[in-house]
C-alpha cells in the first residue's frame, strides 16, 4: 500500500501569540509521522485563516514561504470555528488521502497522530480524538459539557463522549460528508451520521499555550443549542406531548367546573382561575418558542448560503496544486 497523503487543518482566528509557538510543532510532528514512514513526503499542514482580525495571516504567508509542507487559505470573513474546518476539509478532500483537524492552540496532543494514522492504516475511515480527562477545565467546564452529553444521548444523537474536534477523517468520508448540505454544522455530531468504520484514540487536553480562548460562554451556549437542533427534532415531540397531557388536564377542568356549576357550587375561586390561566399562557409560549427555534433554522436552511468563501491562498491556484513542489517529487524531476 502506497503511503497516504495526510493533510493537517488548522483554524486560526486572531491567534498571532500562539501561531508562531505552535507551528513549529506541527511541521516537527508532520515531519516525523513522514520520518516513521506513516505518511507520504507530499503531505501538508494547512492553516485556515477564519477572517482573522490581527496578523495570523501574514504569520501563514510567512510560514508558507519559509517551508513547502505549510500552507495556508484565507476565509473573506470570520465564520466560526465549523466553518473554518469544512473550508480546509473541502480544500483538502481532492489532494489527500486523510485528513486530522486539529486546533491552532497546543492543547491537544501531538503524539495522537500517529495513533490516529495507524487506525487508518489498520482500515478505520474516521478516527476521533477522545479526551481522557478533563483535569485541565474548570469544574463549570467540566460539569456542564457532561450534562450536555448526556442530554444529546438522552435526545438520540450519536455523539462521541468527550470528543471534540481531534479528528483523523479519510477524503473518502470527506466526499461523502460534502453530500450533507446543511449550514447549521455541529461536525462532532455529523461524522457519525456518515458511517464507515471508525475508532477512538485516547489523549489528555492540555492549558492553551499562549492567546485567549475564543469560546466564550455565549458562543459554547451557541453551539451546544446548535447540536441538539441540528441531530434531533426530539423537543418538538416532547412539546407536543406535553402540549396533550396539559390539554387532557384542562379537558377535566372545564368537566369538573361544569359538574361544579350543576351543582351549584360554583364560589369562583380566583387563585385557581389566575394560576391556570398562567400555567397555560407559560407553556404556550414555552412551545412557541421551541418551536419558532426549528422554523428559524429550517430558515436558514432554506437559503442554501454558501458555508464558507476563500479570499486568498498561499500558492496560485490557477497554476500549480499545492501537493507539488516537495522535496521528494523535486528530486524525482532531477
Ligand atoms: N476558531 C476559529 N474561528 C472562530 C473561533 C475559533 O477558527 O470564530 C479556532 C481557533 O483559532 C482555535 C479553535 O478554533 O484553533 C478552537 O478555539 P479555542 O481554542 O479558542 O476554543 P477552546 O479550546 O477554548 O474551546
Ligand atoms: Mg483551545
Amino acid at each position: 500500500m502506497n503511503r497516504p497523503v495526510l493533510w493537517i487543518i488548522i483554524p486560526c482566528y486572531n491567534e498571532q501569540e500562539v501561531l508562531p509557538v505552535t507551528a513549529p510543532m506541527f511541521g516537527d510532528k508532520l515531519r516525523s509521522l513522514i520520518g516513521s514512514g506513516r505518511v507520504d513526503d507530499s503531505s501538508r499542514i494547512l492553516f485556515v485563516n477564519d477572517g482573522s482580525r490581527d496578523s495570523t495571516w501574514e504569520i501563514i504567508c510567512r510560514l508558507a514561504d519559509t517551508d513547502p509542507h505549510y500552507i495556508g487559505i484565507s476565509q473573506s470573513r470570520n465564520r466560526g470555528h465549523q466553518n473554518a474546518l469544512v473550508a480546509g476539509m473541502m480544500e483538502a478532500k481532492d489532494s489527500c488521502d486523510i485528513t486530522i483537524t486539529i486546533d491552532c492552540d497546543g492543547q491537544d496532543d501531538l503524539s495522537a497522530m500517529d495513533d490516529m494514522v495507524d487506525a487508518y492504516l489498520d482500515g478505520c475511515e474516521i478516527v476521533y480524538g477522545v479526551r481522557s480527562d478533563r483535569g485541565t477545565d474548570t469544574w463549570f467546564k467540566r460539569s456542564t459539557a457532561q450534562g450536555y452529553y448526556k442530554i444529546l444521548e438522552a435526545l438520540g444523537a450519536e455523539v462521541v463522549y468527550n470528543h471534540a474536534d481531534y479528528r483523523l477523517v479519510s477524503a473518502r468520508v470527506i466526499k461523502e460528508f460534502e453530500n450533507f448540505k446543511e449550514v447549521n454544522l455541529y461536525l462532532r455530531g455529523m461524522f457519525p451520521l456518515v458511517g464507515f468504520k471508525s475508532t477512538s484514540v485516547y489523549y489528555s487536553r492540555q492549558e492553551r499555550l499562549a492567546g485567549e480562548s475564543h469560546y466564550p460562554l455565549r458562543k459554547m451556549l451557541a453551539l451546544a443549542f446548535d447540536g441538539i437542533t441540528s441531530l434531533s427534532i426530539k423537543p418538538i415531540h416532547l412539546i407536543t406531548g406535553l402540549g396533550g397531557i396539559v390539554a387532557l388536564i384542562s379537558f377535566m377542568g372545564v368537566l369538573w367546573s361544569i359538574i361544579a356549576h350543576i351543582l351549584g357550587r360554583t364560589v369562583a375561586g380566583w387563585a385557581s382561575m389566575t394560576s391556570i390561566i398562567c400555567f397555560l399562557g407559560g407553556i404556550q409560549l414555552l412551545s412557541l418558542g421551541v418551536i419558532g427555534e426549528y422554523v428559524g433554522k429550517t430558515y436558514m436552511e432554506t437559503k442554501q448560503r454558501p458555508r464558507f468563501i476563500i479570499s486568498d491562498r498561499t500558492w496560485d491556484a490557477s497554476k500549480d496544486s499545492p501537493g507539488q513542489n516537495t522535496d521528494a517529487q523535486k528530486a524525482k524531476k532531477e
